[in-house]
């Protein structure tokens, strides 16, 4: 029997309740307060810190992050020179037959729209395919348009664009994920054994934030093995469920592969694949989002991936299946879809099954009143509630006046949705501090905009701290033994080196996580973990 007992700060069994000033630990399971202490416990002295349950990513891209770990960080680069150079460096660096990295901020250029000949000056001699950082756009050279065979002559692929020149030939922007393909299916995939280190590198990062458990957002199949050998090898620092991505144009004949691959996840240690992902539609950003009225700055409603009656099909069919659902849904007439989905199994959502809508960014005022009769939860991404560059220079011309409400987390738990957080990491960090600080005041590190972003959508800290905790585990069905401290629930904890609630809001993002423990067993330390008492 292996006994932890901590001590020594403020510890948050669950929102509701006071908090405990010890917790005691057996086997990986809370134990009652007054549960023996044997003499060789282990003994956690938490120096005025706090402990609350670990935090949960509900929505986060983990293989995606740690693939951009291959090539060089773009992130941080504030112009085209910029990234040019270090493409270049990378070039000289690599003998990799095609350089696939990313991502970058597509907010440097006016309209996000990125030239390839831009690339030739850094590689000529072999493709070049950079992700932009909202994974719907990619910015590609000369070489890759060659070796896909992309030219005037090519058309738009169903769901996908390809941006041209005034003559016709393709850019070198690609946007939403069938153009992307045209061009990434031609290219190496990377090796299982890259992966898993990718993986690892990954999980360690989310454990280092506090998170015990993920929510990948976005599963290809030819992704599963990599997944599958990581858990195997141990390599995964936190649980991860997996969600498989439903095509459009593969449906339904999709579903009794996607049920076959899922049977094999699950005998997986610490993974599982319970969930199906949509993209109901793409972006505001470029104008993929499925929009009820016509965007302001085109005469176009967007690019809805699915039939909103072939969405409410497909979802009962997965359901039928076994399937949790996640939906990606940006837009309000995407979002409008989801909650239709959403309404064709109200009984089975009733008896237990999860629907997520994830994003959520737009929801038009007359469909929150439905989600009074639906158990759905929102997976909101809180740092994306503020006005950042993406914000004021790319998403709020698209919108337009009349139109700017946006992430109403508030206004969709007034009206009956669960609240879950994720990071959509690599899109934004994986700090879930920082997420919940934003949560709170809708500002970002610096304080900006003053008084909060739309400040009737904040949050509560207490709020904001169930959506990153107990409102993932209901999003993942997971309430029962995660997302609270109460005796019986599996020790899933995070260690803060201060107590948030007592911390002003805008420093919320100042605390350090010190420990993460997942089943009981350590997988994050800031500092040695046992003193003697
Ligand atoms: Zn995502």
């Amino acid at each position: 029997m292996t006994v932890v007992v901590f001590h020594g700060g403020a510890i948050r069994i669950d929102g509701v309740g006071p908090d405990a000033d010890r917790l005691v630990v057996v086997d990986g399971i809370v134990a009652a307060a007054d549960h023996p202490v044997p003499a060789d416990a282990e003994i956690v002295d938490l120096a005025g810190g706090m402990l609350l349950p670990a935090f949960r990513d509900g929505h986060a891209h983990p293989l995606l992050a740690g693939r951009e770990t291959s090539g060089p960080a773009l992130r941080d680069a504030a112009s085209v020179d910029e990234i040019v150079a270090r493409v270049r460096d990378w070039a000289v660096a690599s003998d990799e037959p095609w350089l696939i990295g990313g991502s970058y901020d597509a907010t440097i250029v006016d309209g996000g729209v990125f030239d390839a000949r831009w690339l030739d000056e850094a590689v000529a001699d072999r493709p070049v395919v950079l992700h932009a950082w909202d994974y719907h756009t990619a910015w590609v050279n000369t070489a890759a348009l060659e070796a896909a065979g992309l030219d005037a002559d090519t058309p738009d692929p169903a769901l996908g664009r390809i941006l041209r020149r005034p003559d016709g030939s393709p850019r070198g922007t690609l946007v939403e994920r069938p153009a992307i393909d045209l061009v990434l299916n031609r290219a190496p995939r990377s090796s299982v054994a890259a992966d898993v280190e990718a993986l690892a590198w990954a999980t360690d990062r989310l454990a280092a934030e506090g998170i015990s458990w993920v929510q990948e957002a976005w599963t290809e199949e030819h992704d599963v093995p990599s997944w599958i050998a990581a858990a195997r090898a141990g390599r995964l620092a936190v649980d991860v469920d997996l969600a498989l991505r439903a095509d459009p144009t593969l449906w339904p004949e999709q579903l009794p592969h996607l049920r076959r691959i899922a049977r094999a996840v699950n005998l997986e240690p610490g993974l599982t694949c319970r969930t199906v992902k949509f993209f109901v539609d793409g972006i505001l950003e470029n104008r993929t989002a499925h929009l009820l009225e016509c965007y302001h700055d085109a005469q176009t409603r967007g690019l809805p991936n699915w039939q909103p009656d072939q969405l409410v099909d497909a979802v009962a069919a997965c359901d039928a299946a076994g399937f949790d659902v996640h939906l990606h849904a940006i837009g309000d007439a995407a979002v409008r879809a989801a909650i239709d989905a959403a309404e064709g199994i109200r009984e089975s959502l009733r008896a237990g099954r999860r629907l997520t809508i994830a994003h959520a960014q737009v929801i038009d005022p007359a469909d929150l009143p439905r989600l009074a009769e639906l158990d759905v939860t929102f997976c909101f991404q809180p740092q994306w509630a503020t006005t950042d560059a993406v914000m004021t220079d790319l998403t709020l011309p698209r919108l337009g006046p009349g139109r700017e409400r946006q992430y109403r987390m508030h206004s969709a738990q007034k009206a009956g949705a669960r609240l879950s957080f994720g990071s959509d990491w690599p899109v934004t960090s994986p700090e879930v501090l920082a997420g919940i600080r934003t949560a709170v005041t809708r500002q970002d590190a610096d304080g900006v905009p003053s008084g909060g972003w739309q400040p009737d959508e904040r949050l509560t800290l207490d709020e904001a701290l169930d959506a990153a905790t107990l409102g993932v585990a209901h999003q993942a069905g997971d309430q029962d033994d995660r997302g609270t401290l109460r005796p019986g629930m599996v020790a899933d904890l995070v260690w803060l080196d201060r107590d948030i609630r007592r911390a002003p809001a805008s420093r919320i993002g100042d605390a350090r996580v010190l420990g993460t423990w997942r089943r009981g067993i350590r997988t994050f330390s800031a500092v040695p973990a046992t003193a003697v008492l």
